[in-house]
């Protein structure tokens, strides 16, 4: 008999996962289905019914206490509802009721996949002891979450700390968020390719524009693929620099695609810190690569269900 064990799903615009995980953060069980994004609503919710399901189909079932969800956002915690931007069918979506009704009525904690993957990480990856952090998944979007007095700090709907909507540059391209300059329309994968060949990088003979290419270009010394992370860092240093300022955080981790490109991106990113984050406080300020693989959302939701939201200092997530 399991105690401590959760379900949690992960949910997102290719994929929906779920698992069954103990209280180590120990992946059981899992099931995986696409998400059927360009689908009605009903259609997407079946793919997440489908994945219970298969979790429910376990003998370990029995033992689940609780389900965590981790999905793309906006997400209204203090709804249940969601408005992922790649699923059009869910809008205002009640979520967490629908998942309730599915799991036999067992509560249902629902945060956003950024503040997902810092409660994971706070949990058992890169900022594991840090009491003040910063996560960030740096990939075709920019998101994140914070860590503050040893606690994750979801906010009251579950977004806090997305720093990727963060204006850096005032007069900047428009975003299509609304606003203009920020931190993922400069920093995010798409936008580093965009950059590069706007200004004159070209791709391989493979055709591959994608910012992992750009990133092969940069390490072997082409100065404008160079150039696009530099920009890059710098966006990602000014919104790390301003979260530090504003609520003192002592690391600062990055995930995600971007986040794998090493020191093409963390050698600029460190320089950068180090001109915007110049105040006494913030000056210790550590930025380092995030730890937790692709399990990240889900150990991350499983965290939150363990916990239970607004009691996460439990557990010392
Ligand atoms: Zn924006």
């Amino acid at each position: 008999m399991h105690t401590d064990l959760v379900a949690a799903l992960d949910i997102g615009g290719t994929k929906i996962a779920g698992a069954l995980v103990d209280g180590r953060g120990r992946i059981l069980v899992r099931a995986q289905r696409p998400t059927p994004a360009q689908e009605d609503g009903e259609t997407v919710m079946r793919a997440v019914e489908a994945v219970l399901g298969e979790l429910h189909a376990s003998p370990l079932w029995q033992d689940a206490r609780a389900v965590g969800i981790g999905s793309a956002g906006p997400v209204d915690a203090s709804a249940g509802t969601v408005s992922p931007v790649n699923v059009p069918g869910w809008r205002a979506y009640p979520l967490v009721a629908r998942v309730r009704d599915a799991a036999g009525g067992l509560p249902v904690e629902l945060i956003g996949d950024g503040v997902a993957i810092t409660a994971a990480e706070h949990w058992q990856g890169a900022a594991r002891g840090h009491d003040n952090a910063l996560c960030m998944v740096v990939s075709t979007g920019v998101g994140g979450g914070l860590v503050l007095g040893g606690r994750l700090h979801p906010g009251p709907t579950g977004n806090a700390g997305h720093i990727g909507h963060i204006s850096v540059d005032l007069d900047g391209d428009p975003c299509p968020c609304g606003s203009r300059g920020c931190v993922e329309r400069i920093a995010s994968g798409p936008n580093i390719a965009r950059r590069a060949l706007a200004d004159g990088w070209r791709p391989g003979p493979d055709g591959d524009t994608s910012a992992a290419a750009v990133a092969t270009a940069a390490r072997a010394g082409d100065p404008v693929a160079v150039a696009s992370f530099e920009r890059a860092a710098r966006a990602l240093a000014a919104g790390i620099a301003a979260t530090a300022t504003l609520v003192e955080i002592d690391v600062a981790v990055i995930g995600g695609g971007v986040g794998k490109a090493g020191e093409i991106l963390f050698a600029p990113l460190r320089k950068a810190l180090a001109e915007y984050a110049t105040l006494s406080f913030v000056q210790r300020l550590a930025v380092t690569p995030a730890r937790m693989g692709t399990d990240a959302g889900l150990v991350g939701a499983a965290a939150a269900a363990l916990a239970g939201r607004t009691d996460t200092a439990a557990m010392g997530v």
